[in-house]
């Protein structure tokens, strides 16, 4: 065999490769944090906050556990309780929905827009109800959405708005006419550094957002067993903080976000001009401002394209497999049918995509992919 035959293995996400290139920075200050033996609420968590707020563009930034903690934390915030509607897309990572479970709420679902997998804002004001306390939208594979119509009908109806910007760090929406990022345009904006995301911790973490300084305190208090001086409990609450050695990498990886998420744009373009025209496969229509934290492309045949990615060495993933009702946590909760996600569930299909991408990727993959239907 010719080496051409062994051409390397291309994973869905790379984190070893980002390491390589972090390593010198990231353990001197993983060192320094595990010297210093503040581990918890230290120092490094503080200068994150104020960093992931400037980079946000909001006011405050508050650190917790992991993303799916996010959005509980932020429902609790709004006094989401029982009986409260919490209304979100159809297709969306579980965790959403789980959280507004958790909260006591109830998951009231809209169908998603074809063309991007997002929220439908047209379907939106349809279920309202007297009940609905919350619009929780989520910039799904970090495509922001444009928050003004969203917005509308939540001042319209006096509604709380909930960005899931989980998979959205840094991604603005060039439909919105200005650079304002996900999680800054709602009440509350979601984070997750679930290791995998475009921003991403050795381990879990997350971060919620806002520009409302008692909506900050709230959550700081929250996040905290319902405590802001010690052994002063306001309210019945988890324990769910950002730790100090999590901060501590979060710092070292934050001023490369743009040009990780400028890298994934252009890997995104080769995509685009590579796999363009080849019959049987539909993309999104993304808008450009996005941070491209997935490439999703649709295909009627994704068992065999899977089987035949994996067989050449390329990783696939399937974002999501299941439309939120179709799970089994919210089948019993959750009635009726959600056409356009259950169809995307059925067809769609993740390329790999990150910043360390071999540039020979989109080649590789379309070469795969116009065997389809062969
Ligand atoms: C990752 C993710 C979450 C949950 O974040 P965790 O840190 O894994 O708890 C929530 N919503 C979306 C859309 C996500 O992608």
């Amino acid at each position: 065999m010719t080496a051409t035959d062994h051409e390397p293995a291309i994973p869905l996400v790379d984190l070893k490769a980002q390491y390589a290139a972090l390593r010198p920075e990231v353990d001197i200050a993983l060192a320094a944090a595990v010297e210093r033996a503040d581990y918890i609420l230290g120092s490094e968590v503080q200068q994150f906050e104020t960093e992931f707020a400037a980079y946000c563009g909001t006011r405050f930034a508050v650190g917790c556990g992991n993303g799916t903690d996010a959005l509980y934390l932020a429902l609790r915030a709004l006094a989401v309780g029982p009986g409260d509607e919490v209304i979100l897309p159809a297709m969306t990572f579980a965790a959403t929905a789980v959280a507004v479970v958790q909260a006591g709420g109830k998951p009231v679902l809209v169908d998603i827009d074809p063309h991007t997998a997002l929220i439908d804002p047209d379907l939106i004001e349809a279920a309202v109800t007297p009940r609905t306390k919350v619009i929780c939208p989520v910039h799904l594979y970090g495509q922001c959405l444009p928050m003004e119509p969203i917005l509308a009908i939540a001042r319209k109806y006096g509604l709380a708005v909930v960005e899931d910007a989980a998979q959205a760090h840094g991604a603005s929406s060039s439909k919105a006419n200005n650079s304002q990022r996900a999680g800054s345009m709602g009440d509350i904006g979601c984070f997750s550094f679930y290791p995998g995301k475009n921003l991403g911790a050795y381990g879990d973490g997350g971060c919620l957002t806002t520009n409302r300084p008692e909506l900050a305190n709230r959550l700081k208090s929250l996040r905290n067993l319902g405590s802001l001086v010690k052994y002063h409990h306001e309210e019945p609450a988890p324990n769910s903080r950002l730790d100090t050695i999590q901060a501590a990498v979060l710092r070292v990886k934050l001023p490369r976000l743009d040009a990780w998420n400028q890298a994934r744009r252009q890997h995104a373009r080769r995509y685009d001009e590579a796999l363009h025209g080849l019959p049987g496969i539909t993309f999104p229509n993304y808008d450009q401002a996005g941070n491209y934290h997935l490439y999703v492309i649709r295909t009627q045949e994704r068992d065999a394209v899977v089987g035949r990615l994996n067989r050449a060495g390329i990783g696939a993933g399937i974002h999501y497999p299941f439309a939120i009702h179709q799970l089994q946590a919210f089948r019993a909760i959750i009635p009726g049918r959600f056409p356009v996600a259950e169809a995307w569930a059925a067809t769609c299909l993740s390329l790999p995509i990150y910043p360390e991408l071999p540039e020979n990727a989109a080649a590789r993959v379309a070469k795969i992919l116009g065997k389809t239907g062969e």
